[in-house]
């Protein structure tokens, strides 16, 4: 799904309420509504946008050369509590010639991440026992404190993060969902720091609003 960031609106997302059992999206120009269940675990919501955000085509929040005016603008077309419910937020620059010339190591073999993908499903499915939850991506907020508690330095890492980035309660919880899940990959019995700030790595979009 496209971000049409470009256009007079944004995807709208009225329905953005806890409570409910879907989100749904209206992309703009369109008369269609895209029905996204609400933190199902079954449903990949995908989202591209363009490499150059701002009117002045500025590749990353450090270069933009735009004014406050101008970056405001661009942000509006940005929904934040869209963006909240998404888990990771990529940025991907482009690739200098060189680099794509030069021989690089091959990267992990997809049976490789499969087998660490189930081994962390299964990591996932043991921790959570009875409860009707199975993947870390469905806990509600009462579980996240249970089930993701960090290290004293863990914990002033996460609140310097939401200072800094203004997070919401929620992004806040799903920085601590990602951390769990990028532990459970990594075999990691507590969250550790590095996955923390691995996680808070993926809320990339959140300092545009800065
Ligand atoms: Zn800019």
């Amino acid at each position: 799904m496209n971000a049409p960031i470009s256009g007079s609106s944004a995807y709208q997302a009225p329905t953005l309420l806890e409570g409910t059992s879907s989100t749904h999206l209206t992309p703009s120009g369109s008369n269609e509504t895209v029905a996204v269940p609400r933190n199902d675990a079954g449903t990949s919501l995908l989202m591209t946008r363009s490499p150059n955000p701002c009117r002045r085509g500025c590749r990353s929040v450090e270069a933009c050369a735009c004014t406050p005016g101008e970056r405001a603008r661009y942000l509006a077309r940005l929904s934040r509590p869209l963006l909240d419910r998404i888990d990771v937020h990529v940025e991907v620059p482009p690739v200098p010639y060189r680099e794509l010339e030069a021989d690089r190591p091959p990267g992990e073999g997809s049976a490789a991440v499969r087998k660490r993908v189930l081994a962390a499903r299964e990591r996932q499915r043991a921790r959570f026992g009875r409860a009707r939850v199975r993947v870390n991506a469905r806990m509600t907020s009462r579980q996240v404190g249970r089930y993701c508690g960090l290290s004293a330095e863990g914990r002033q890492l996460l609140a310097q993060a939401v200072d800094r980035l203004g997070l919401s309660a929620r992004a806040h919880d799903r920085v601590l969902k990602v951390s769990r899940t990028i532990g459970d990959l990594a075999g990691a019995e507590a969250i550790g720091v590095e996955h923390l700030a691995e996680a808070l790595q993926y809320r990339g979009l959140e300092r545009w609003f800065l």
